[in-house]
């Protein structure tokens, strides 16, 4: 039986790190590559990932997402390129139209009907017509400040309010990332940033938010967030960025979910290239309240970085089973490492080895 057959949107330091993971995973290949970077035209997946020459050798990059597209069948097309919803949208559209599940790691579409419920319902109802599934998923959001803590929440008959803070950092983040969270930046262009809304800082508390709101039927009626920079006083230097002392070397994110007057979800997310410089430790918290109270804490941090690569290779085999429509990391298998052949899972028990 021939092999799940994967295209990449998008060939940057998520993009790249996928591909290489699908490399060493059994039962995938990737079959179409698109990126619009100019110096990355015509080149072989092998070559840009420093891999020994293969069969895979002919697969190159195209600015177009057609040619990626091309070598049908291709049975999933994994996004990697944006953060927003409306960014995403026609890419989305692009790739489910043409009869392929699209997975994304754009933070907005974790739950996308949190801020764009008309496109969330335009989504669900192209997916369903083209009998495929669309997911967006991701280590945060996607996991640690949302599904990880609406997991915990089994273990409890009542829950009145979730804490998740998670102290990371952003050093295995590409351009993308650098230039949302204002990297390097003085803190006087942070502050016009802010104020003209060209800085995300971290992008997805709303969607983290209603997604843990949604399963555990906790909702609110305020939602706020408020952006602080983290300004460092030696020199930080990340593979994708640059801080020197004074600059600023990430942000400090705070969001607050409140229902008539009563906090029931807080978010936050200090992040910040190579953090071990200011001394400061990274990790996961999770704080239940309710009955029984669960505490959780990872230290150091899940990285951020492989564990988003990690996340979508392992749900793209599911996704790939799932049922059409466009689906949440709610609606999805229990994440898990995928080490067998992913034919198995994303074909069911129409593989017979
Ligand atoms: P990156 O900047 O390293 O890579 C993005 C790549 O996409 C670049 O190579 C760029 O040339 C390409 N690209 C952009 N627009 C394109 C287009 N229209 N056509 C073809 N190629 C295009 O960024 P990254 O670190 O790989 O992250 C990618 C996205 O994923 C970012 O928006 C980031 O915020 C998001 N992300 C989400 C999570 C999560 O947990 N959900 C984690 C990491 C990154």
């Amino acid at each position: 039986m021939r092999k799940v057959r994967v295209a990449l949107w998008g060939f940057g330091a998520m993009g790249q790190g996928i591909a290489r993971t699908l490399h060493n995973r059994q039962g995938v290949e990737v079959v179409g590559l698109c990126d619009s970077r100019p110096d990355y035209q015509g080149r072989s997946l092998h070559e840009l990932l420093g891999l020994p020459q293969g069969q895979a050798v002919r697969v190159q990059v195209s600015p177009r997402i057609e040619e990626a597209l091309k070598d049908t069948p291709i049975d999933c097309c994994v996004i990697a390129t944006d953060s927003y919803v409306q960014e995403v949208f026609p890419k989305v559209e692009a790739v489910v139209t043409r009869g392929i599940n699209a997975l994304t790691i754009a933070e907005e579409m974790s739950f996308p009907a949190a801020q764009h419920p008309q496109l969330a319902e335009r989504m669900d109802q192209l997916a369903r017509k083209h009998g495929v599934s669309i997911l967006g998923t991701g280590i945060n959001p996607g996991l640690m400040m949302d599904l990880l803590a609406v997991c915990l929440s089994g273990a409890m008959t009542e829950v009145t309010h979730v804490r998740c803070e998670r102290v990371n950092s952003l050093s295995p983040f590409g351009a993308t990332v650098m230039r949302e969270q204002g990297i390097g930046i003085t803190p006087e262009q942070f502050e016009a940033g802010v104020r003209e809304g060209s800085l995300a800082g971290h992008v997805g508390f709303a969607e983290s938010a209603a997604m843990i709101a949604h399963a555990l039927g906790l909702p609110y009626d305020q939602f706020s967030q408020r952006m602080e920079p983290i300004i460092t006083q030696v020199d930080r230097k990340s593979p994708h960025g640059f801080a020197a002392s004074g600059q600023v070397a990430g942000v400090r994110m705070t969001a607050s979910a409140v229902r008539e007057g009563e906090e029931r979800i807080s978010l936050i997310h200090p992040q910040q290239i190579e953090p071990q410089l200011a001394g400061v430790d990274t990790g996961d918290y999770i704080s239940l309240t309710g009955t029984p109270p669960v505490h959780m804490a990872v230290k150091p941090e899940v990285d951020g970085g492989l564990g988003t690569i990690a996340m979508a290779c392992n749900l793209l085999p599911f996704l790939v089973a799932a049922r059409p429509g466009l689906l949440t990391m709610l609606d999805l298998p229990v994440p898990r490492c995928v080490m067998g052949d992913y034919r198995q899972i994303a074909f069911g028990e129409a593989y017979n080895g």
